[in-house]
């Protein structure tokens, strides 16, 4: 188990997820299919030898960006949030 990287959070994370499941909740839609997509291309090319080098370690950017925009979509609104406080 890892922490989720959402910031301030101390929550463990079960493997194979992102984040917390509070924060994944939180996550647009779209965004989470996004995640979801890249994350099985990812999955996909790592169990074939055939994918050439580039091809996966573009796969792999392609989810890390999806991944930076959840972080990102879920602590916009946090912050949001203690604004109001
Ligand atoms: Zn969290």
């Amino acid at each position: 188990m890892t922490a989720c990287p959402v910031n301030g959070c101390t929550a463990t994370v079960n493997h194979g997820h992102l984040m917390c499941r509070r924060h994944w909740r939180r996550v647009p839609k779209a965004i989470q299919a996004r995640v979801w997509e890249t994350w099985r291309t990812v999955s996909r090319m790592a169990r074939d030898r055939a994918i050439p080098a580039r091809a996966f370690g573009e796969a792999r950017t392609l989810h890390g960006i999806a991944t930076r925009e959840a972080i990102d979509a879920v602590e916009a609104k946090e912050k949001d949030e203690s604004h109001e406080r």
